[in-house]
């Protein structure tokens, strides 16, 4: 919907001082979310418009070009879509056949499929969890060979802490490859921030893999199917558990049942094939001590979105303007507040705007991979901002990672500055630290921080929160039309070059604390 100059317009009838950063950041925002910018895909040529837009700003902040060509780092995507018309999905009982309707009954995650066809039986595991150091074991003494796994998501094993979960989610399903099972039928959780109607929307726009990856094109004879839990329980039905009862089991975290279903899967999966290129954009801010200037502490938010998909009600522009136009814009205030200062920061700074984290990470993990710093040059720690949702007065400082690295005293000094008090994720079990691109950066060993307007669980605030992700999280109606919080854009936007400053400024290396189970095995950093 084409309402993106009137917002701008109310927002410019009212200037202040007061709120002089949280106007300029509007500014870009209303820019980047604009329904012109088509909701930033991956590999679009409004993705590429977009880059040159933040490359501008970038240069008008002073920073120095710092990709692999100019302001770009172009990234090679191997792109894939699924072919629905051929391709099929079956609940096979005895000779009978009930086929799945794709959309309404379930669909296919391509990122973990490959084309061909699968027909086995279902075996139950219940969380679909193997951490051996937390001594628990979804797979311990199930015969898996040929068959397709069934697993409930979005429920956590009590006694496995978030961070060991998106370990021992992927732990398992290594060893369900290894043991020989030929697929997995996801469950798809009841209590989603996306409700299931979205979600199966979704399945609709290209899934992408790096096209450096070699190990993403392992595999074969393997299918990842998701099915709407309002069908669940015909999965169930014939066994000695309803599909309800094993639910509610996994909602108190209590231990599952493990069994056989009466009930095979049938999958036909065709997918269509290309490439594409999108760049991440890189700014520098060289640091001024001689030393510490080949130390770079990387910020970054991700560009891309969801692009055009199935109009809802008459939209069908994901315009993304708090997911991620926001991060993109605070990322583009805080190099223009850092570079108008007369002291630079003693280590070098990198601005990255990366692409394709609606893909999977991927731009932040191929930065992360081929970092564009001189050679002799180190990334030491990552600073992410993702839909920081300056919906509520930014009273606390929700930081995601403020329990496993020392980067939390820089971010607990830069706050206390500002009179913000530092509050942990209320949420643990969203997993969020593991969900947006510092992610890419931990899993190398590389220290990292993401930051958000924080809020107690059950206040007023929270229930902002709930509400937006139910009404507006990954939909058409995260536009420019919804109202934020100007004073807590207006802080938020204080903020941010505050900690950048403090983390680039402090003597020692960022480390992650000796407890942190994200901690490399070596010890190093
Ligand atoms: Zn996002």
């Amino acid at each position: 919907m084409r309402r993106t100059l009137i917002a701008a317009l109310l927002i410019l009838a009212t200037p202040s001082i007061a709120y002089a950063q949280a106007e300029a950041w509007w500014g870009h925002v209303t820019i980047l979310a604009d329904d012109s910018m088509r909701g930033r895909e991956t590999g679009s040529p409004e993705h590429r418009r977009a880059a040159e837009y933040v490359a501008g700003a970038f240069q008008r902040a002073g920073l120095v070009p710092a990709g692999s060509d100019g302001w770009f780092q172009p990234v090679r995507f191997q792109v894939r879509r699924i072919a629905e018309g051929r391709s099929s999905l079956a609940l096979v009982r005895g000779a009978k056949a009930e086929s799945l309707d794709f959309g309404k009954d379930a669909t296919i995650n391509l990122r973990s499929s490959s084309a061909g066809k699968v027909d086995a039986p279902l075996v139950f595991i219940g969380y679909g969890v193997y951490s051996r150091e937390h001594g628990h074991d979804d797979l311990a003494g199930l015969d898996l060979k040929g068959k397709v796994a069934v697993v409930l998501a979005g429920a956590a094993p009590k006694g496995v802490p978030g961070p060991a979960l998106a370990a021992g989610r992927a732990a398992a399903a290594e060893a369900l490859h290894q043991r020989g099972a030929v697929g997995v039928l996801t469950i798809y959780s009841p209590h989603s921030d996306i409700p299931w109607e979205r979600y199966a929307l979704a399945r609709l726009h290209p899934q992408m893999r790096l096209a450096s990856d070699s190990t993403a094109h392992a595999g074969g004879g393997t299918v990842t199917v998701v099915l709407n839990p309002a069908r669940a329980e015909r999965l169930f039905s014939g066994s000695r558990r309803t599909y309800a009862s094993v639910q509610a089991l996994a909602d108190s975290g209590a231990p599952l049942p493990r069994f056989d279903l009466p009930v095979r899967l049938r999958a036909t999966v065709a997918v269509d094939e290309s490439e594409a290129v999108s760049d991440n954009v890189v700014g520098l801010l060289p640091g001024a001590d001689q030393l510490l200037k080949t130390e770079y502490v990387a910020l970054t938010a991700h560009l891309d979105h969801l692009g055009v998909g199935q109009p809802v009600a008459g939209d069908s522009i994901f315009n993304g303007a708090m997911d991620n136009a926001s991060g993109i814009a605070t990322l583009i205030e805080t190099a223009a507040t850092l570079g108008a200062r007369s002291t630079r920061p003693r280590r070098s700074v990198l601005f990255v705007a990366v692409t394709a984290e609606e893909k999977g990470l991927l731009g932040s993990d191929y930065f992360a991979g081929h970092p564009t710093v001189p050679e002799g040059g180190a990334l030491v720690a990552n600073l992410n901002t993702d839909m920081f949702l300056p919906i509520n007065p930014l009273r606390r400082l929700l930081v995601n990672g403020l329990e496993e690295s020392d980067l939390a005293d820089d971010v607990r000094r830069a706050a206390g500055r500002l009179g913000i008090e530092v509050i942990t994720d209320p949420e643990p079990e969203r997993n969020a630290f593991v969900r947006s691109d510092q992610f890419s950066f931990i899993r190398r060993g590389i220290p990292a921080l993401s930051l958000k307007v924080g809020f107690a669980v059950g206040s007023p605030e929270h229930d902002r929160v709930l509400r937006w992700r139910q009404e507006r999280y990954h939909g058409v109606e995260d536009e420019v039309t919804q109202s934020v919080d100007r004073q807590g854009a207006e802080d938020f936007n204080r903020l941010y070059p505050e900690v950048v400053t403090e983390v680039a400024n402090r003597t020692t290396r960022p480390a992650w604390y000796p407890t942190s189970a994200f901690r490399p095995e070596t010890g190093s950093h």
